[in-house]
């Protein structure tokens, strides 16, 4: 009976019928997937994408070496050297993360206590050559320098929740 029974809905196309339903039901509804990267979905302030190192609005950077956010790093990402500058203040003579470790928890950021090190909304970044997955001090000031505006913003809208 049953062999009969699937005989009879190969014969009518069955299961093609089936699936033409499906996508007919669907064919007018909204659709749910982004043309990604022309069409980008909402991102929180609270991204944690690529860290970056801050500085204060006079240039002076905010770092202070007091290396809570290696010290709580899970993935021991981060290597922080220090020494004292002439002005007796303290401050960082290597910063480097190591971005395939980094599993991106955000805790530096939740640790650091002058929001020096934080995560940025940006994700869209890759390395091309051997090494270039550690980010030293200077390229973090860089990305920090160049993206501060945007920062400032999302801390800003961020900050009542913190
Ligand atoms: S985001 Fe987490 S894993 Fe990455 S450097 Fe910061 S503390 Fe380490
Ligand atoms: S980035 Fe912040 S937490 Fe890390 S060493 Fe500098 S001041 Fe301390």
């Amino acid at each position: 009976m049953r062999t009969v029974s699937n005989w009879i809905k190969s014969f009518l196309l069955w299961e093609l019928l089936i699936g033409l339903s499906l996508t007919g039901r669907y064919f007018l509804r909204p659709k749910v997937t982004l043309s990604y990267p022309e069409e980008k979905t909402p991102q929180s302030p609270r991204f944690r994408g690529l860290h970056a190192l801050r500085r204060y609005p006079n240039g002076e950077e905010r770092c202070i070496a007091c290396k809570l956010c290696e010290a709580v790093c899970p993935a021991l990402a981060i290597t922080i050297e220090s020494e004292p500058r002439e002005d007796g203040t303290r401050r960082t003579t290597r910063y480097d993360i190591d971005m395939f470790k980094c599993i991106y928890c955000g805790f530096c950021e939740e640790s650091c206590p002058v929001d020096s090190i934080v995560e940025t909304r940006i994700f869209e970044f890759h390395f091309e050559e051997r090494g270039e997955h550690i980010l030293d001090k200077q390229k973090l000031l860089a990305i920090g320098d160049k993206y501060e505006a945007m920062i400032a913003r999302d801390r800003a809208e961020d900050a009542p929740y913190r």
